[in-house]
């Protein structure tokens, strides 16, 4: 069974583009960020869709790239006492309530997702009271107030393998808020699921149609697909996964060519990984016609050299969440590291 809730998506967008810099302006910013991390006892934490030169120089630096759950457990485990989030807003929350005893920064808290955007913890609140009968599984991209209202929280990586685990044990899940891989989640477990209706306004604008032509010119490619995509988009794919599996799976396909539907600052580990292989981003609508993104994250985008380097220097802005929050929010989250610490481990017996 699947039901629909019409949640509303509020809209929101960041300003225009960020203004290129010089290379020496560049190479100016990066050393005065060097700099700045040893004096502030700091680590860069970068999500894959931000800037390549940010990734090169989280990794450079002894930081970390990842998706959400990895970035997440990278600043628990890491000794430093400031964390600086190079994604977007939940993922800087994530990592204050995890690590509450160190200084969380972000270089702008503007940065949100248009899934968070569309889950109002009020709204959210009323709908979970509105089913008590069912477990609430909200997806990661969501506010602290959202988590601090889940039984469970899950990333891409592993919502499948936890609406399976409580599918088996016959509970009826309320999912929030994708409804793109809320129902593939559905279709792929026959779980019981009741989903909120937002969408990643990145995700949601690849072209089934269009990537059915683009594979028809490139006929020995492979379509890897996020979850987070429209239905028929996931239909076409030879591989559908969270961004850690697109990567893993970039590598280890025989494919020489990729056609990849997600963000595309996946392009810059994939690249590197696989530097003899060739990767096209999936059509969006497009440039000057509906395309609100163009397989871009307009909010990962705010993620600047500029804005990383002020932030090391003045200490801000800093992420903070209210304490009762985060303490109900932890529980949910703690519940899903265990959860995938399990599953790891029984991968690997
Ligand atoms: S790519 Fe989509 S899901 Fe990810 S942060 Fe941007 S809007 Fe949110």
């Amino acid at each position: 069974m699947e039901a629909v809730y019409e949640g509303r998506l509020k809209p929101y967008f960041p300003t225009g583009p960020v203004p290129s810099l010089s290379a020496g302006a560049k190479h100016q910013y990066r050393q005065q960020i060097i700099a700045g991390l040893k004096a502030r006892d700091a680590v860069l934490i970068a999500h894959y869709y931000v800037d390549a030169e940010l990734q090169q120089l989280a990794e450079e630096t002894g930081g970390f790239v990842g998706d959400s759950l990895e970035m997440a457990r990278f600043g628990m485990r890491h000794s430093a006492q400031t964390l600086v989030v190079l994604g977007v807003k939940f993922m800087g929350e994530t990592a204050k309530i995890l690590s509450p005893h160190k200084r969380v920064l972000m270089p702008d808290l503007g940065a949100t997702c248009s899934l968070d955007i569309s889950c109002d913890a009020l709204e959210f609140e009323a709908f979970c009271k509105a089913h008590p009968e069912r477990e609430v599984v909200v997806y990661v991209n969501t506010s602290a107030r959202v988590k601090a209202l889940a039984d469970w929280v899950v990333t891409s990586s592993i919502a499948l393998d936890l609406v399976n685990h409580l599918a088996d044990q016959g509970k009826k899940i309320l999912w929030a808020p994708d409804k793109y891989l809320g129902h593939y989640l559905q279709t792929q477990t026959g779980a019981d699921m009741l989903l909120w209706q937002g969408s990643c306004i990145v995700h949601e604008e690849f072209k089934s149609k269009a990537i059915f032509d683009l594979k028809a010119q490139y006929p020995k490619a492979a379509i890897l697909v996020h979850p987070e995509s429209p239905e028929e988009v996931i239909d076409l794919a030879d591989c559908v996964g969270s961004t850690s599996q697109l990567l893993k799976a970039s590598q280890s396909l025989p494919h020489q060519t990729l056609i990849v539907a997600t963000d595309q600052g996946i392009f810059y580990k994939m690249q590197a990984l696989s530097p003899h292989k060739t990767f096209i981003s999936a059509p969006t609508t497009g440039v000057g016609a509906t395309c609100r993104s163009c397989a871009r994250c307009p909010w990962m985008a705010m993620n600047t050299l500029q804005n990383v380097c002020q932030a090391l220097e003045h200490l801000s802005p800093e992420v903070t969440v209210p304490e009762a929050i985060a303490k109900s929010a932890l529980h949910a989250l703690e519940k899903m590291v265990k959860f995938n610490l399990n599953n790891l481990n029984n991968l690997n017996k």
